[in-house]
């Protein structure tokens, strides 16, 4: 038998090789026999091509030929021939031809798979996760992949091009403060001591720029130990940028222009100059501080509308300090669908939402409102600008609580009425964002961000006086309502560090303890520096239109941070625990 060496991928041949000889490896995708003709679609990373076997040809071929079943590795070699037009399949690179096989090999047989190696895949994501190399089979995921690849392929080029070096920083680290839970690692060699798996390489990066280094950045992974959402891995990728003497225009145009030559490997083109907006603006307008501004419904201010009302729930409220915002929608809803969306901001927590409901015949509102009076409902349709066949929405609460509920019932209408217009790519710089916010839980200040995020710096007078009101120079970069990234300017004063981490709660003996280090190396020569961190996979999971990280991330985790694949997290043997000086707790 002749030894067969592959001469061609299953996505290149097309009638212009007509005649050729080729040798093709593959998966055998799918086997018809048409009485004695048989035939077999071949994939491989590149394609599909049709490979045919006649009896006449080569009996012993033909005969193995029946004996092939679906992922089985095969090699053939036969002649490039044109399908008859009839047989022409348009929707394939090779539709044209079909290769007429002279030779058949089986590379390697398959047990019969759990489900099949398609796009249109109904299995759960469970037994898909568990036999993950099938699922990454799929066309679909060959393709996401084969995306993934061509951006990191073109951030690393845009930013050398730009002076930036990518430099690694360690796993085995220590804490940092990025607000989640680490993941630990305990040490062989000092046992009760652990490394921390890096939450991001903030601190590294930070004293990258002491060193001198100027223009970093770093595809890396990052590890948080959160619950987990669809939109959450325990591990996942950034696009980690730091910089030496920043000037904030000069950085987002650098950011800006990556995000340009990101969309550019799926031929989209995106307007340059993001628009920025200020965090109370965000909050104001959107109710959320990552505004979808690919559509309006803005939300809108009625406080003081009620606070003229007639006596009334609303008025009550008001005057106790709530404020009452909304928002006016077109739409016209019956008292199911209504239910629904009552029910929709209760599972947020607290009250529902009250309407007001504008018709041809005129206006019906819930009891509360109605109690307010005909001339707050005037003031409010007529401020609402809210005509026939609208609907105004309003919740009563704590200002940031009313805004983050409607910003919530926004996005939920958009997604029940089809507001959002497809193949449009909305970025946004938010900015301005308070330095701190208060955790009632703990009755102490936290960091928005992080604490080595700047303050401006006309309000470092204000510090101690007015924590709450400090601005952070800090910012996030959102597209079409999705957080992609989020960094700042740093501290990069000693003095100021230490007070912040005072502000925080940490007494200079714990600051000393995690950070000295960093404090110390902020005393000997620090330039003014500020960078971001965006998410490569959130990136990629909206350029290739994925439902999920998973869709994106070869090897994820479920929900419960497991690997169905390999099954890890996994027990250990005793004596791997013994090296390590540790004893489990069965409780
Ligand atoms: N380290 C930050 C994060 O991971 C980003 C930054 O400030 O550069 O969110």
């Amino acid at each position: 038998m002749q030894e067969m060496t592959r001469t061609h991928s299953c996505g290149e041949l097309t009638a212009a090789d007509e005649g050729k000889e080729a040798v093709l490896m593959g998966w055998v995708n799918r086997r018809r026999d048409h009485g004695q003709l048989v035939f077999i679609d071949l994939r491989d990373r590149e394609g599909i091509t049709q490979v045919v076997l006649h009896p006449e040809r080569d009996a012993d071929a033909h005969q193995q030929a029946k004996t092939l079943r679906s992922e089985f590795v095969i090699a053939v070699r036969g002649k490039v021939s044109r399908r008859e037009t009839d047989l022409i399949n348009p929707n394939l690179k090779t539709g044209e031809i079909e290769v007429d096989v002279e030779q058949v090999e089986v590379l390697s047989e398959a047990k019969t798979i759990p489900f099949p190696i398609e796009d249109d895949i109904t299995t759960s994501e469970d037994l898909r996760l568990k036999y993950r190399y099938l699922d990454l089979r799929r066309p679909q995921m060959q393709a996401n992949f084969h995306l993934r690849h061509q951006v990191m392929m073109a951030i690393r080029s845009y930013m050398d091009r730009l002076g930036f070096w990518e430099i690694e920083t360690p796993f085995l680290t220590k804490s940092t403060p990025e607000g989640a839970r680490d993941y630990l690692v305990p040490s062989r060699l000092s046992h009760g001591s652990f490394y921390a798996l890096p939450q991001s390489p903030q601190i590294f990066k930070q004293i990258l720029m002491v060193s001198g280094f100027e223009k970093y950045f770093q595809i890396v992974r990052c590890f948080r130990d959160e619950d987990l959402r669809a939109d959450r891995q325990p591990e996942f990728t950034q696009i980690d940028v730091e910089v030496s003497f920043p000037d904030v225009d000069a950085f987002f145009a650098v950011m800006e222009g990556l995000m340009e030559e990101v969309f550019k490997v799926r031929g989209i083109e995106i307007p340059r100059q993001f628009p920025r907006m200020n965090y109370r603006e965000a909050m104001d307008r959107y109710g959320s501080d990552k505004p979808d501004t690919r559509f309006g419904v803005e939300l809108q201010d009625f406080t003081e509308i009620f606070r003229k009302a007639e006596p009334s729930l609303f008025r009550d409220l008001v005057e106790q300090g709530k404020t009452v915002r909304g928002l006016v929608a077109p739409v016209s809803y019956s008292r199911r669908i209504l239910d629904e969306i009552d029910a929709f901001v209760k599972q947020l927590g607290g009250a529902g939402v009250a309407w007001i409901k504008v018709t041809e015949e005129g206006r019906t509102a819930v009891p509360p409102i109605k109690k307010a009076g005909t001339v707050a409902i005037d003031a409010i349709l007529a401020q609402a600008e809210a005509g026939p066949g609208e609907m105004v929405f309003m919740i009563a609460a704590d200002r940031n609580d009313a805004l983050t509920k409607l910003g919530a019932l926004r996005l939920e209408l958009a997604r029940r009425e089809g507001w959002i217009p497809p193949d449009k790519w909305n970025f946004l710089w938010v900015v301005d964002f308070p330095l701190f916010e208060f955790d009632a839980v703990e009755n102490r200040w936290t960091s928005l961000h992080h604490p080595f995020t700047s303050p401006v710096a006309e309000d470092l007078s204000i510090l101690e006086s007015d924590t709450g009101k400090v601005r952070a120079r800090a910012y996030d970069l959102v597209l079409n309502g999705v957080e992609c990234g989020g960094g700042s300017v740093r501290i990069h004063s000693s003095a100021v560090q230490a007070q912040i981490f005072k502000l925080l709660g940490l007494s200079e003996a714990e600051a000393n303890e995690k950070f000295g280090f960093f404090l110390e190396a902020l005393q000997y020569g620090t330039p003014p520096h500020g960078g971001i961190a965006l998410g490569l996979d959130r990136i990629i999971m909206l350029l290739a239109r994925g439902q999920s990280l998973r869709d994106v991330i070869a090897f994820p985790k479920t929900a419960r941070a497991v690997d169905l694949m390999s099954g890890s997290p996994s027990p250990v043997v005793d004596q791997q625990l013994k090296e390590l000086g540790i004893r489990t707790r069965k409780s």
